[in-house]
């Protein structure tokens, strides 16, 4: 029986390199930091983006001009994709994996919510390892999330998870510019701290767009606020997963 359980989400940024291109080496290194934690007793969940990117790698150019509708096409063509990539990953460790699509709507109080409950319980059980994503194919505006981080929190409610850790490709929440001389990664933060002024130093863009540091720190917040404690790290930086487990200090940890 494992002794922990822990939410660990994935960002497109961080599997992907310039071109676009999903970086299978990145998700070896995950995987096999999830494997290695299973050896500890500590189960993981993982919350993984990808699908849309995967889709386009497969389709390339397309003739489809509405976005609602490239995004649903594409991310129907690239869940599976993904899955192929983590399913043989996954087996290369020993270990099985099995995959959770969802909808905001899913988190409603009711049948859904309870069915998602008994699936993670029943997979986690067996020892398998559940990857979340959300239903990009059917999920459209008032029924999507804002962005993989909010799935990642309600998951991370969802199944009592011990920690959430959201990989980005950045060290955390800086004190100032990141590129500015002094600037450091704030260690910690608490759930009532008012840290707006520091995401401000980033430029809008980075700090606006989807899942940029100024929602993952609200999503962060929110989810620390109901006694999970949630970092907020470097998806490539080696053993990432490791180290936060091991209590070292790595990237931004947010807290009561
Ligand atoms: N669900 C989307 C995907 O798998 C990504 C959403 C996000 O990155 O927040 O491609």
């Amino acid at each position: 029986m494992y002794n922990q359980r822990v939410v660990i989400k994935v960002g497109t940024n961080v599997m992907t390199n310039k071109d676009n291109r999903i970086v299978k080496p990145v998700l070896d290194h995950l995987v096999w930091q999830i494997a290695e934690l299973y050896e500890r007793n500590i189960m993981s969940i993982l919350v993984s983006s990808g699908s849309v990117i995967a889709g386009m790698e497969v389709m390339g150019e397309s003739t489809l001009t509405d976005t609602a509708t490239r995004r649903q096409v594409f991310s129907a063509i690239g869940q599976p994709r993904m899955m192929r990539h983590y399913y043989n990953i996954f087996q290369d460790y020993g270990m099985k994996c099995a995959q959770v699509l969802a909808t905001k709507r899913d988190f409603n109080p009711g049948n859904h919510r309870d069915n998602m409950v008994n699936c993670y319980e029943g997979l986690l059980s067996e020892g398998v390892v559940p990857i979340a994503n959300e239903d990009d194919a059917v999920s459209l505006t008032k029924s999507m999330f804002s962005d993989n981080d909010e799935l990642a929190s309600l998951v991370a409610e969802l199944t009592k998870a011990d920690k959430l850790i959201i990989l980005t490709d950045t060290d955390g929440l800086y004190s100032g510019h990141p590129d500015a001389k002094g600037t450091e990664v704030i260690k910690n933060v608490s759930v009532d701290q008012d840290v707006e002024k520091y995401i401000q130093t980033i430029a809008k863009g980075e700090a606006e767009g989807k899942g940029g540091m100024g929602s993952k720190l609200n999503i962060a917040k929110q989810t620390a606020s109901k006694n999970i404690p949630t970092y907020i790290a470097n998806g490539k930086r080696k053993r990432v997963i490791l180290d936060i487990m091991e209590g070292k200090s790595v990237g931004t940890k947010i807290t009561l």
